[in-house]
């Protein structure tokens, strides 16, 4: 596995590929990876010749440099994961390669970015959005894998591809979940034990949605039912509840006819956890 950590590195590394004729699949991570990560990885190798993968902890994301500093970096144990998944190369930049001095450029979706989760954390799709487009300007793969479980990122995502006539095709991968059905996250290391244990509750409130959706539900009755759900764990809060359409994410109301994503979130002392359904109707 190539460790690349300068930007004519990578490009080398990519220019030997495209000499050979090969096809590249990228999946961009901020490190401290799980298997959902690996889940990624095997998503992009199943539609492109080679993986590359890359470790950014992304400043412009962030709306606190607290946050930021807190974030687990765990390189050793991400470089084992992504070798024994088969990956070709690893990106690893520093900010000033990202960010060189002055630069001012940003990319905006700016109806996606600025609605729901982007209310709460100002900046952090237009932060998601110019690291992914640097990403695929310096890389330039064919395909690039996302999880679902940044539902709101994804779509972020899809929708700049689309509007800007990137030439890359993006894969939604499945959210990989815990034995207990909590979704991955590197946030899950932080919790107590009870929060934890308790954490459940999100991947329940989600099953119960989801079966109410397929029998036939309104909006309203839904979101009553997914409130009543996680007040049984009192260690929880519910921060956000959106039962919105699948593409535009607009709020939808009335009886539910049409594929709805439900995106909770749930605060468990200083951590929020979040987790995605996207429910269809029979
Ligand atoms: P992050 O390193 O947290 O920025 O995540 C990098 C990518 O991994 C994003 O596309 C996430 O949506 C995806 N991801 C994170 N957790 C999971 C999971 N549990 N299952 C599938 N994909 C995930």
């Amino acid at each position: 596995m190539e460790i690349c950590r300068s930007i004519p590195q990578i490009r080398a590394y990519v220019a030997s590929l495209r000499a050979e004729g090969k096809t590249v699949g990228l999946v961009p991570t901020m490190g401290a990876l799980h298997a959902g990560h690996i889940a990624l990885v095997k998503a992009a190798a199943r539609h492109a010749d080679n993986v590359i993968a890359t470790i950014f902890v992304n400043p412009t994301q962030f709306g606190d440099a607290a946050d930021l500093a807190k974030y687990p970096r765990t390189e050793d144990a991400d470089l084992a994961l992504l070798k024994a998944a088969g990956v070709a190369a690893v990106f690893m930049p520093q900010v000033d390669d990202i960010y060189p001095g002055g630069a001012e450029t940003i990319v905006e979706t700016t109806v996606l970015a600025n609605m729901l989760h982007g209310l709460v954390r100002p900046g952090h799709y237009r932060g998601v959005a110019t690291v992914v487009t640097k990403l695929f300007n310096i890389i330039g793969p064919d395909v690039a894998a996302f999880g679902e479980k940044d539902y709101q990122q994804l779509q972020v995502i899809r929708k700049m591809v689309r509007d800007l006539h990137m030439p890359i095709k993006i894969l939604p991968v499945p959210t990989i979940r815990e034995a207990d059905g909590l979704a991955m996250s590197s946030r899950n290391t932080r919790l107590t034990p009870a929060d934890r244990a308790a954490a459940v509750i999100l991947s329940q409130a989600l099953d119960v949605t989801e079966k109410a959706v397929q029998s036939g539900t309104t909006v309203s009755d839904l979101a009553k039912s997914i409130r009543a759900t996680i007040a049984t764990q009192p260690r929880g809060t519910l921060e956000g509840l959106d039962i919105v359409d699948d593409e535009t994410l607009a709020p939808i109301s009335g009886p539910i006819t049409d594929p709805t994503a439900i995106m909770i979130s749930v605060q468990f002392g200083d951590i929020l956890l979040i987790d995605q359904r996207v429910a269809t109707p029979r």
